[in-house]
């Protein structure tokens, strides 16, 4: 038993004691009221506080009367308040005894898993400890149908209260970028009346927090082509996914440069309009309506061949791939710094932000893609198919993909404990 809690004993066992001399005096010969009622109230105050821009944790720490020497012996002992990890807004919950001016507990989150609570004992020393924050999983099917956007249609099957926005994004994001990102075009690809099925990990926190885990299912239906994703996750913690005949979903070149979000503005042509330079003339390459500032990844592994002003091109990056190809990344409103001729980028790295430099009538990307000198559309590729399922998984692939399919197709949403 530590100080706090034993001083919150001796407090209640007064209140006790005080309640039942209070109801044997109250209680004499006749029914007549002799004494005021007793209130009982909590012999805590709580009281929230949070970090202001600007400020540092001593300006916090000293609204709440814990100054000099104590602050440091606290801030000794207050595990996860480095500096870095320390943000405004930041939230605190301090704990007074009723009627004290120094607060006898505080508390604050660490990061998802974690709050710390620091307690003072009866000298005036802190004491931290951790507690971890409990999340219980549930595994949730959602079957949706497209009608205006991927967006609306998420919305629709993934209501608030299996995920809030925040995390219902990350969903999408899985789908569009992590799982599909190299197969399916959701600019392009999506038509009216596709479906989608999914099978991810929902957790919930014992503070009510939700959030979304892994994709562990998905098949996705575009034209009549179904595609399907089941997850194998290695020793290290990376989830890859496979489809239904244990090929990976993964290609040499993502589709898109920029994770999905906007929508196709104009697609490549052989001869079109110049809406600046109003005289006709191919566009190769493709264009990407994203905000100003939505983050450019290389495709592809390779080399970057320049990287600056070009032109009409605006602030642009070309990197050099195997095989021939080159590609191109136009209109930036900046380059990612460290991005330079020779840097050596993986698939998926930040190279720059969307802009409208160069001859741009509002923020997107262009993006071409150039294979032994001639410009390709790069949404028109030969993708090939995807490795298979390493053999030392190839056991473990198959008794999830049978589970998952069944999940994937049960009538009903599924709410149930982890695989
Ligand atoms: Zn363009």
């Amino acid at each position: 038993m530590n100080g706090v809690q034993r001083r919150f004993t001796v407090v209640a066992a007064v209140a006790a004691a005080a309640l039942i001399w209070t109801v044997s005096v109250a209680l004499p010969s006749d029914s007549e009221v002799v004494a005021e009622p007793l209130v009982v109230s909590s012999p805590y105050r709580y009281q929230r506080d949070q970090l202001i821009r600007n400020q540092t944790l001593s300006h916090l720490f000293a609204r709440h009367n814990v100054i000099g020497q104590e602050l440091l012996q606290l801030l000794g002992q207050a595990d996860g308040l480095e500096p870095r990890r320390v943000r405004p807004g930041m939230v605190f919950e301090f704990r007074y005894l009723t009627g004290d001016s120094i607060p006898n507990s505080v508390t604050y989150r660490v990061d998802q898993d974690r709050f710390v609570k620091l307690d003072r004992d009866g000298l005036g020393v802190w004491i931290g400890s951790s507690i971890e924050v409990d999340w219980s999983f549930s595994t949730v099917r959602v079957v949706g149908e497209i009608n205006s956007s991927l967006w609306v249609a998420m919305d629709r099957a993934v209501g608030d209260s299996l995920l809030p926005r925040r995390e219902r994004d990350k969903l999408i994001h899985a789908l569009t970028d992590d799982i599909y990102g190299w197969v399916i075009d959701f600019y392009r690809d999506i038509w009216e009346g596709d479906e989608f099925r999914i099978v991810f990990e929902r957790l919930e926190s014992s503070e009510g927090d939700i959030r979304f885990g892994r994709v562990l299912a998905a098949e996705v239906e575009t034209r009549g082509n179904k595609k399907s994703a089941f997850v194998i996750t290695d020793q290290r913690g990376r989830n890859a996914y496979y489809d239904s005949d244990g090929l990976s979903l993964r290609r040499t070149f993502l589709i898109n440069p920029v994770p999905f979000s906007g929508r196709i503005s104009s697609n490549f042509s052989r001869s079109r309009f110049h809406p600046i330079l109003r005289v006709r003339r191919p566009h190769l390459g493709m264009d990407i309506a994203a905000r100003t500032n939505a983050e450019i990844r290389a495709t592809a592994d390779g080399v970057v061949e320049s990287a600056g002003r070009d032109g009409g091109y605006g602030r642009a990056v070309v990197i050099q791939h195997a095989a021939g190809v080159e590609t191109r990344y136009a209109h930036m409103s900046r380059i990612e710094r460290g991005i330079g001729p020779g840097t050596r980028v993986v698939q998926g790295q930040r190279i720059g932000f969307v802009g409208m430099s160069g001859l741009a009538t509002a923020p997107h990307l262009h993006y071409e893609f150039i294979k032994n000198g001639r410009h390709l559309d790069p949404r028109r590729l030969n993708v090939g198919d995807g490795t298979p399922v390493p053999e030392s998984m190839l056991g473990e692939f198959e008794r999830v993909s049978s589970e998952f399919r069944a999940l994937l197709e049960g009538r009903n949403v599924v709410l149930r404990p982890p695989l």
